[in-house]
């Protein structure tokens, strides 16, 4: 069966709060832009509660009822979606092709905003299940809940510089931090790993793997099993939450040997600009950004994106219909 085919001037490949306010921006730039997204529409919003730091909600708002409105304001300007899961993508001529399963999507600029996910340990009690944690006591992302904990004991699982964040961000509210890492010495830079020292609220046990997360709905979460990784010794060991830091993978293999990406998989963005190492693509949110990770700035480099997209289209036109008879007008 041969595949629908779809030609738009944008597509924003993503609906997190990048994706989206990309779209905002380029539907009120009357672009058109399609939204296509994936199997976690809304991005990684749709798993958290409260949102209490995205300027505009003074009293807070969940996170799923935020991503809503921003969808309902893009799609109040026109702004187009598709829930499909994208199998391959040529970035090699103009218009680009995103395939899916039914679909040939042709776009004459690419915002990329696919996010990225936190990685799991994927061991038992961690997935947000009705037998796991996951979202109630088992958590990614301390800025985000470490608020629900106060007064509470933490573990962290990690010892990059995510986990040293989170370990002191979190101190702010627990009774005490633990983190918890696989060998004895921590990947972190000096620096956070100084202050995780300092900080007399933080212990460290080393060498240690947790293989469960233990508890009752009733109860929450109420311990982790630890394993000695040198001696095999097994040990439960009390904590009231669970944040597991042990890296983000940004959601970019798509693109792989296509556009410039550092060693994890972060898309490379010129300074200043959303724009890729491909003229006409561009890239937005947790896909390029390794450093601030925050529904307001992805947020704001969709917005970035956007513009970038649409001065882009003012200086390289396609003309569908000679595009169709003659491809290799689009490269030009
Ligand atoms: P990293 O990859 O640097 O560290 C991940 C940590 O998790 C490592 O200590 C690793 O252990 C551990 N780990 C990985 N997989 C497992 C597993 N399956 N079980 C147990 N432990 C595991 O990721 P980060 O998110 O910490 O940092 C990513 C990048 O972002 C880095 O470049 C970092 O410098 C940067 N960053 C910078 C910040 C800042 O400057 N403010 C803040 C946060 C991040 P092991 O060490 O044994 O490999």
């Amino acid at each position: 069966m041969s595949k629908e085919i779809i030609h738009k001037q944008v597509v924003i490949l993503g609906s997190g709060p990048a994706g989206l306010t990309a779209a905002i921006y380029a539907s009120r730039a009357n672009l058109s832009p399609l939204v296509v997204e994936g199997p976690e529409p809304g991005g990684q919003l749709m798993i958290t509660t409260d949102v209490d730091n995205y300027p505009g909600f003074a009293k807070g708002i969940l996170g799923p009822e935020l991503m809503e409105q921003f969808r309902e304001q893009a799609r109040r300007f026109g702004t187009e979606f598709l829930m499909s899961w994208v199998i391959n993508a040529d970035l090699s001529q103009r218009p680009f092709t995103l395939e899916t399963e039914d679909h040939e999507i042709k776009a004459d600029t690419l915002i990329i905003a696919s996010g990225a996910s936190a990685k799991w340990l994927g061991i038992p009690g961690e997935a947000p299940t009705p037998q796991g944690f996951g979202g109630n006591g088992v958590s990614a992302c301390a800025t985000c809940d470490g608020f629900f904990f106060k007064g509470k004991p933490l573990v962290v699982v990690g010892g990059g510089d995510t986990a040293m964040e989170e370990a002191t961000f979190l101190t702010k509210f627990a009774t005490g931090v633990t983190v918890i890492h696989r060998r004895d010495t921590l990947r972190a830079s000096k620096i956070m790993q100084d202050k995780a020292f300092r900080n007399e609220k933080i212990d460290f046990i080393w060498d240690t793997g947790v293989e469960e997360i233990l508890g009752a709905k009733e109860t929450g979460v109420t311990g982790v099993r630890l394993r000695n990784l040198k001696t095999q010794k097994e040990r439960l060991f009390p904590t009231e939450g669970v944040f597991v830091a042990i890296g983000h993978k940004p959601n970019t293999d798509l693109f792989k040997g296509q556009l410039e990406m550092d060693e994890v998989g972060y898309i490379k963005t010129r300074e200043r600009s959303t724009a890729t190492n491909i003229p006409g693509v561009f890239a937005c949110g947790d896909a390029q950004d390794s450093v601030y990770r925050q529904a307001v700035t992805a947020a704001g480099t969709g917005c970035m994106a956007a513009i970038d997209a649409e001065h882009f289209l003012d200086h390289h036109p396609i003309d569908a219909e000679k595009v169709k008879a003659e491809p290799e007008l689009a490269t030009k």
